[in-house]
């Protein structure tokens, strides 16, 4: 197979094209002539089934949840079920434009209004929007409203952030994008928060403090009321980073923990292919004091009693958040729609059992764990199960963490070396280096879609590497169509252009 690319010639192309507007010199003369092509640009032309064979042959040497186990830690690479595809692709969902009137629109509405229900429920705020569409965009939003909350009551001289040294590079990301300062805090031994470390760092110039929990050590944090009790005493506020939903939904939730506000990953918690192209989306909750920030529409139902003009009673609508008050869009209408869309079918088809998803999900990663870290396996002296070392007795939600440090000082095989050959064995990495304060960090999430059979094949194996020649572990993968690659050069040297498409156009 060879690269579209190299299909530059006189072949028939696979699609055909109105001829181009620029034939007509009318047009021609309203476009500024130096945002005009010499020449047009060398698409590849590639016939039909040469570009089906293309991207099939492409999806082939990437590796996806669809070809084998991925439990990559935070992430939360679950199965995306089929169902969700058929109901995203029906043509009351799919033809829509959200410029159509309401009264044609009520289905998706409907979907749009019973996400935004069923997430502020789960989480215990009190008002959904939909229009983020990642987390690290919820984040970002969010914390505009919380700047806006302050500045509104006359405290925008707030200008701190307090995160922990566990937090995802985001959370002080997004807090630094609205111009505040990250104030970073150190966990205790056991990974959790220092609350001594906390109220230290509070005062009148705290603004927030983001933190999730369970924490990116899968580590259910206890404290977290004190903690939210400490920030709100110094009028801050509190956010949660909702990651880490997965492990929690229908046992406990962040309102109840103290949050203000929330982000959500539909695309990790409720299924939706992501990660290297797929769309996410990343709605934020909000308690009733922040709620006239958010951006909108939002959706609404409403009862009309009088005669409306489209003669529709009952129904969804669109509901604006006044101009003087929201932060304004952060993206069109609901954001990633088909994503929502997915997520609200996943969510659908558990119904009331939803919590079941949670339990699955911790159950399968405190299995692996154990299977992992059983003493009886004699690997306690290669690597260490943090935060807390080894006694495989200790309880994690949804995701663990295991430092390759002891393998590293005994015989120089790295975490990164570990994850590599594990390639080899036809499943995805886990998380790499993060939470940063794990020597040699693996981090590991086998979500609740995967069987106990994987389960065990895969600590079969990740066992069996732990025993491999080193100098064979530290050459690997072998497998896989490109080996190790120079992750510096490549983010150094980012090829984004068609190689044909030297143009004199940038
Ligand atoms: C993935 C993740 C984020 C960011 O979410 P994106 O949807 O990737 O932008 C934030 N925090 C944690 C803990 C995460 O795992």
């Amino acid at each position: 197979m060879s690269d579209i690319f190299s299909f530059n010639g006189a072949r028939n192309a696979g699609w055909s094209q109105p001829e181009p507007i620029l034939s007509d010199p009318e047009v021609l003369g309203t476009i500024p002539s130096s945002m005009l092509r010499a020449s047009p640009p060398a698409w590849p032309r590639a016939s039909e089934p040469e570009l089906v064979r293309h991207y099939t042959w492409l999806s082939r040497r990437n590796f996806g949840i669809d070809t084998g186990f991925y439990p990559l830690g935070s992430c939360t690479m679950k199965h995306n079920p089929r169902v969700n595809e058929r109901i995203v692709n029906l043509p009351g969902i799919d033809r829509m434009h959200p410029l159509q009137p309401e009264h044609q629109i009520q289905g998706i509405l409907s979907i749009f209004y019973e996400m935004q229900e069923m997430l502020a429920i789960c989480s215990g705020m009190d008002q959904v929007t939909l229009q983020p569409v990642a987390g690290a965009q919820g984040e970002f939003t969010a914390m505009r409203c919380i700047q806006e909350f302050h500045r509104e009551r006359g405290e925008g001289h707030r200008n701190k952030v307090i995160v922990p040294d566990s937090a995802h590079g985001t959370n002080p990301a997004s807090a630094s994008m609205c111009g505040y300062e990250i104030i970073e805090i150190p966990s205790g031994e056991d990974g959790r928060i220092d609350l001594d470390a906390l109220q230290s760092v509070v005062g009148d110039d705290t603004a927030a403090m983001m933190i999730t929990n369970p924490s990116t050590l899968g580590v259910f944090e206890p404290d977290i009321a004190s903690a939210s009790e400490i920030v709100h005493s110094a009028g801050g506020q509190m956010y949660y980073d909702g990651a880490n939903f997965n492990a929690i939904i229908g046992k406990t939730d962040p309102g109840l923990m103290g949050f203000d506000a929330v982000h959500y990953n539909l695309h990790k918690t409720f299924s939706q292919p992501h990660g290297g192209g797929g769309p996410g989306s990343g709605p934020i909750g909000v308690k009733k004091h922040l709620s006239k920030y958010l951006p909108s529409p939002l959706a609404s139902r409403r009862k009309i009693i009088e005669s409306d003009p489209e003669g529709v009673g009952d129904g969804y609508w669109y509901s604006w958040i006044s101009p003087e008050n929201t932060i304004g869009k952060v993206q069109q209408w609901h954001g990633n729609a088909g994503a929502v869309v997915r997520c609200w079918a996943f969510y659908r088809r558990y119904g009331r059992e939803l919590e079941r998803m949670s339990e699955h999900a911790v159950l399968n990663a405190n299995y692996l764990r154990f299977k992992i870290m059983n003493p009886e396996k004699d690997v306690l002296s290669k690597i260490h199960a943090m935060p807390t070392d080894g006694a495989p007795t200790d309880f994690v939600m949804h995701e663990f963490t295991l430092s390759m440090i002891g393998m590293k000082d005994k015989v120089g095989v790295t975490g990164k070396d570990i994850a590599k050959r594990l390639l080899d064995y036809g499943v995805m990495a886990p998380t790499l280096y993060f939470p940063m304060i794990v020597p040699e960090c693996l981090m590991i999430e086998p979500t609740e879609t995967e069987s106990k059979e994987v389960l065990d094949k895969f600590a079969a194996d990740f066992l069996n590497v732990l025993s491999e020649d080193p100098e064979l572990i530290k050459g690997a993968p072998y497998t896989t169509d490109v080996s190790r690659v120079d992750e510096v050069w490549a983010a150094r040297n980012l090829i984004l252009r068609h190689p044909g498409n030297n143009s004199d156009v940038n």
